[in-house]
């Protein structure tokens, strides 16, 4: 690792400046923090709000990243309120918390880090702390204590593990006292402090000891590998066996990496062993969980087995750890499996957080493999992992977050998606919290769509789809299950429309609307229906049909046949598929302009003409006729899909929803 310091950068910076400019060089290493791990503080004059000038400890936020933080990122807290508490006897989690909230110089600062004492009782002015993966490749060994000598020697101070808070404050606060002459201190099992009387001080004293572990770890991890066989299973089907097994609790979204790194490390022969001590370092339990679950095997019979054998492991570890008096529990299911054979799937309630797992569980697999090739592997005991999973402090930060939005975990494919009712449907089911995919025949109109919904904080990607094409068909189902393990609602959306009597139409325009308003909505069902079987927790398919099933009108005759056949199919799914759990409902809309390609200018000029008004006097008319005398918008509709979709309506099936604004003649029947 080297130095990122630039004289240049930092030139001119003041003291706040300089803490945002060097922790963002500690957070653009991943192995050395990630996703909040890690923390940095300065000790500074600051103007008291109550007047004069006060010393301060302005250190990171708790839960702020270090690659990204800002000056806002910091909390300041009075020094001198903070440093006499290291002469406390006892000092529990809450009453800690409590008297460092009291010193907080900002009322509108972020929540002060959990090792706030750690900083404030360690006399320099810089101080930077990581989870440097370097670092507990060290101390994860089965003589981590000798192997820190041996390579860091008189620079560090060793502290013994402690759960972060006033205990191992005031130990690192003594082990430095014994020697003020070190660099830094080594956490035992948890990470790196470094401290200095500058800025750069403290960085490069964090970046050479961490450099210096790293010359001595191997990097030539070859371990006996399994012997090879064609697998039975490929990684998609094994992820929907997986993300069914686990959605029978939980709806989660399943992540997959086959890459001839995690290959590396799930096909050696005692992945079963090494892989089952624990994290690295006690934080990352937040994400993985203590332990991954390995498959015996990759044939996906057994992957059942295995689950339920890893949800009793854990309800067993929580008996053997909790207080009885505490019913708090985190579901069981696995956050990380290893498939030899396969590679490693990652789970969450979103992709992001199963992102995060597998990009935490990747460097795991370092600390892992360094300390194999030295001296073994070795993480801390399960009972200071659970102090660490279920401690309140951690538990109260789950209560501090907004509530988890009605899709969450859930994956919704929504066909038609570029524009109108299927981009709006897109839209409102990631905003629900689904993990949508966008599909459409128009690959920049469906990227455009997954784009919008991103801005807006959902979770979406596009796939470009021929819903008349078979093989385009099942390929865009296999997509969905390798990015995301599975699906739980179809929006089958996309349609044609163009206007002519019957007596004057060609047969291409009939056979062009029965193969997009008919067949393609076979062929998307049907695929999705063979999918949630499969998958084993049902599921919900909406159709988006039509006004004009139950109330033709003229010159309309190829679409309003080809979407009653759309619709009876959707009545016959649901006969057949209400066994498996799985629902299918009708929405007819009438008359949806918002946005809308369906509505080409000869449609309008079609339309117009059949029912005798301008062109210009369409959309009035179409408002005129209904009994609410109002216009009808895709997010209408939209809203419609989604309770359709949602577990609210989950006592519904073979149902059709009109969103015509009341149409007498086209009430369901
Ligand atoms: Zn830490």
């Amino acid at each position: 690792m080297h130095s990122r310091w630039s004289s240049k950068a930092a030139a001119g910076l003041d003291p706040l400046a300089l803490r945002v400019y060097t922790s963002r060089l500690l957070g653009a290493e991943p192995s050395l923090v990630l996703f909040g791990g890690g923390n940095t503080s300065v000790k500074h004059d600051v103007a008291d709000p109550r007047g004069g000038v006060r010393r301060a400890l302005t250190i990171k936020g708790s839960g702020t990243d270090l690659a990204t933080i800002g000056a806002d990122g910091f909390a300041p807290l009075g020094l001198d309120d903070l440093i006499p508490l290291r002469e406390r006897e006892i000092l529990d989690d809450e009453t800690m918390v409590e008297l460092v909230t009291l010193a907080l110089l900002d009322t509108a600062a972020p929540r002060p880090s959990i090792e706030t004492l750690l900083h404030a009782f360690i006399p320099l002015d810089w101080i930077d702390h990581s989870h440097a993966d370097a670092i507990l490749t060290l101390t994860n060994q089965t003589n981590g204590a000798e192997r820190v000598q041996e390579v860091l020697g008189d620079a560090v101070g060793l502290v013994p593990y402690i759960k972060p808070g006033f205990e191992l404050s005031r130990a690192a606060a003594d082990v430095f006292d014994a020697d003020p002459s070190v660099d830094g201190l080594v956490l035992d099992k948890h990470g790196l402090v470094t401290f200095g009387e500058s800025a750069q001080q403290s960085y490069e004293r964090h970046i050479e000891l961490v450099s210096r572990a790293e010359a001595q770890i191997s990097r030539a991890w070859f371990g006996p590998r399994r012997p090879s066989a064609e697998p039975r299973t490929d990684a998609a089907r094994l992820a929907v066996t997986l993300r069914g097994l686990l959605g029978r609790r939980r709806h989660m979204i399943v992540r997959s990496d086959t890459s001839p790194r995690v290959r590396a490390f799930v096909d050696h022969r005692d992945v079963s062993r090494f892989s089952q001590q624990g994290p690295a370092t006690p934080d990352h339990v937040l994400r993985t969980k203590r332990l991954p679950l390995v498959l015996p095997s990759d044939d996906p019979a057994d992957a059942p087995g295995a689950v339920d054998h890893y949800e009793a492991a854990y309800a067993d570890y929580v008996q053997a750890h909790a207080d009885p008096a505490d019913e708090f529990r985190h579901d069981a299911g696995p956050r990380v499996v290893l498939a030899p054979g396969i590679g490693m799937f990652t789970t969450g309630r979103s992709a992001a957080e199963a992102d995060a797992v597998a990009r935490i569980y990747r460097q795991t697999m370092d600390v892992i493999e360094g300390a194999e090739s030295m001296g073994g592997y070795a993480a801390l005991p399960a009972r200071d992992l659970f102090a660490i999973e279920y401690w309140p402090l951690e538990l109260y930060k789950l209560k501090l977050a907004p509530p988890e939005r009605e899709l969450a975990g859930r994956v919704a494919l929504v066909t038609g998606a570029a524009s109108g009712i299927g981009r709006a449907t897109a839209s409102r089911l990631a905003a629900a919290g689904a993990h949508v995919f966008a599909a459409d025949i128009d690959a920049a109109g469906a990227r455009a769509s997954a784009a919008d919904i991103a801005t807006d904080g959902g979770a979406a990607e596009s796939l470009i789809l021929d819903v008349t094409d078979e093989d385009a068909v099942t390929a865009a189902m296999q997509a969905v299950a390798l990015a995301v393990g599975g699906l739980d609602i179809v929006v089958s959306n996309a349609g044609i429309a163009d206007a002519a009597p019957i007596e004057a139409m060609p047969l291409s325009a009939w056979q062009r609307s029965l193969d997009v308003n008919a067949t393609g909505h076979f062929l998307v069902t049907r695929a999705a229906v063979r999918a949630m079987r499969r998958q084993g927790i049902g599921g919900s398919v909406v159709l988006v049909c039509t006004k004009n099933t139950f109330d033709p009108g003229r010159d309309f005759g190829a679409y309003s046949a080809a979407k009653s056949a759309q619709l009876q199919l959707g009545r016959v799914l649901a006969i057949e598929n209400g066994e498996h759990g799985i629902r299918v409902n009708m929405v007819n809309p009438d008359a949806v302009f918002t946005d809308s390609r369906l509505w080409s200018d000869d449609l309008r000029a079609g339309r117009a003409a059949a029912h005798g008004v301008e062109v210009d006097e369409l959309e009035d008319f179409y408002r005129r006729r209904n009994l609410l005398q109002t216009p009808i918008g895709a997010d209408d509709v939209a809203e419609a899909v989604l309770f359709l979709a949602s577990d609210r309506a989950a006592k519904t099936t073979g149902a059709v929803l009109p969103v015509d604004g009341g149409v007498r003649g086209a009430f369901p029947r």
